[in-house]
């Protein structure tokens, strides 16, 4: 279908629409630099403008990423808000109608009965293949939207691009094809159909696999002129300024990657060790990053979850997945939860050093105080799951893959009842520990690094693998804690590192606040880190300066 046909199916109020326009918008070209045209407050305090509501900067970044140009793309207020608009822009409350497929996301239908539009559900075969025939069947004169979901929620599975094309040339109006599980499959997105079928829309989301979901930013890419029809009727503010900021910020690619690696293994080793559960009697296969599992009593395992706080999404009421419970891939160790709460053996990961590759190691280390499980990859992926019970001690770890740029988990359980001090300290020694163990023999590395990033606080971090242990602070910190952790241990944890890692450690810091003068001793030695562990053009011997200095 061209964009001529698809533009006939829009509602006539729509396509005369006169959408509401901005004073900055009309001035486009000139660069106002006196704001008084949108009654806000002139004070500035970062949020009393309103957002850009075209969004450009973020919609430069997503086309990029999707490799798209920015027109043919729509964001919302998550993939939610572009549902409900496709419904205002083509159905005519109480004469259009949607088809869709059964079982799949429930917000269509409440899209679509908000909106007044009859919703025609096609069930899919029980073993959740589309029956596109009967898709077909189902549309008349006044069908004008069909929902398709690939990856398909909740059944996890999704449908042979054939079959969507096939549909996409049939269906007498649009077809909206919802990937918000895209990332978890082995099928590339269709998007790239969207050049060729006027009539795709195609729903993506920042919600999954780009680990935002409380942001509230979703997409549709669809023909420029139909994305047009999406921004004609959104609200023009649709997403404010934190959120346009903080996607820009946190779409990066590798940690995507990372996240979705470690899911999809995940999804493997949960579904193999669900099916050896004997109130398990089938789990479905699965492209999403959740798992449809059938079991014998559904109710009862699913208060018994509820019993042990874990919380899973109970299908079995939902027409063609009788007995089924939706669970979601969490982290490993949450996985591990869930099976041991259903009463499947999970074997802990051996207690001691396991070299996984070249340069990538895992540590468990128990003792009476603590509990870690901590894994570094010093060749990527960047990214990775830190939890120990201190969420600002988590915010710091976090610089050291980012800014190292290494692949680095920690899971921590430690005596936090009894006081900080074992876990930072153990943290610390594990880091140390594995940091020595990936580097092993340490040849063909950097050895050195030195760094001195600006922040309102300044930080030095010298480093020196040459194999003496050296450790040396000069960092003042006036408050007891920063959020839940104590100053005082922030020497501490890099001494403990010093000593695990073998290394000469110099730190130095100053600055007024006392968060980003922690965290500029941490980016600074993550980057410091990098310098020191990257591969040099010397791979037969550790560089020393005996002798020459
Ligand atoms: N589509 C599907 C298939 C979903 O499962 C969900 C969320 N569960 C969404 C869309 C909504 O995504 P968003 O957070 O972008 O509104």
């Amino acid at each position: 279908m061209n964009l001529e046909a698809v533009l006939k199916r829009v509602r006539p109020n729509i396509l005369a629409l006169e959408p509401y326009s901005t004073a900055r918008d009309e001035c486009r070209g000139s660069r106002p630099e006196v704001f008084l045209d949108a009654n806000e407050s002139p004070y500035d305090n970062g949020l009393n403008r309103y957002p850009d509501p075209r969004q450009r900067a973020l919609k430069e970044k997503v086309a990029e990423l999707k490799g798209m140009s920015p027109e043919q793309l729509f964001l919302g207020n998550g993939s939610d808000e572009a549902i409900d608009l496709l419904f205002r822009v083509f159905c005519r409350p109480g004469l259009d109608n949607a088809v869709s497929i059964a079982p799949s996301y429930g917000m269509y239908s409440v899209a679509a009965a908000t909106n007044d539009i009859a919703f025609r559900e096609v069930p899919l075969r029980p073993d959740f293949s589309l029956d596109a025939e009967a898709v077909l069947a189902a549309a008349d004169a006044n069908t004008k939207l069909l929902f398709l979901c690939s990856p398909n929620n909740p059944s996890g599975n999704s449908f042979p691009a054939e079959e969507i094309v096939s549909l996409l040339k049939r269906f007498p109006g649009v077809v909206v094809l919802d990937e918000a599980y895209i990332d978890f499959s082995e099928r590339p997105s269709l998007i790239p159909l969207t050049r060729e079928y006027a009539n795709l829309v195609v729903l993506q989301t920042l919600s999954k696999a780009w680990g935002m979901a409380g942001l509230r930013v979703g997409l549709a890419v669809a023909d420029p002129g139909v994305a047009a029809l999406l921004d004609k009727v959104k609200y023009p503010y649709n997403i404010n300024i934190p959120a346009q900021k903080m996607a820009l910020a946190k779409l990066d690619p590798a940690v995507r990657e990372a996240h979705v690696r470690e899911i999809l293994g995940e999804r493997v080793r949960v579904a193999k060790a669900l099916q050896e559960s004997p109130s398990v009697l089938r789990v479905y296969p699965s492209d999403a990053n959740f798992l449809l599992v059938k079991v014998t009593d559904p109710d009862g395992l699913y208060a018994r979850l509820i019993e042990r706080k874990i919380i899973v999404r109970n299908r079995s009421r939902v027409p063609g997945c009788g007995g089924c419970l939706r669970i979601t891939i969490g982290t490993p160790s949450e996985n591990d939860r869930l099976l041991r709460a259903l009463g499947i053996e999970v074997p802990g990961p051996a207690d001691g050093v396991e070299l996984l590759g070249d340069r990538h190691v895992r540590i468990r280390r128990k003792t009476r105080e603590t509990d870690i499980l901590l894994e570094l990859n010093l060749d990527g992926p960047v990214g990775g799951t830190i939890r120990t019970g201190l969420p600002f001690f988590d915010h710091m770890l976090e610089q050291i893959p980012h800014h190292g740029g290494v692949g680095l988990r920690v899971e921590a359980k430690g005596d936090l009842q009894v006081d900080e001090h074992h876990t930072v300290e153990d943290v610390g020694i594990v880091l140390g520990e594995a940091i020595d163990k990936t580097l092993g023999a340490k040849l063909g590395i950097g050895r050195y690094g030195f760094v001195l990033p600006m922040d309102d606080s300044d930080a030095m971090v010298l480093l020196d693998f040459g194999g003496r242990i050296d450790f040396q602070w000069r960092a003042e910190f006036r408050r007891e804690k920063v959020g839940d952790l104590p100053t005082e241990l922030l020497p501490h944890f890099f001494q403990s590192v010093c000593a695990g890692a073998r290394c000469n450690l110099h730190i130095a810091a100053r600055g007024e606040n006392e968060h980003h003068k922690a965290e500029a001793i941490f980016k600074a030695f993550a980057r410091a880190i990098r310098m020191a562990v990257a591969r040099s053009p010397f791979p037969y011997e550790l560089p020393s300066s005996k002798g020459t200095l």
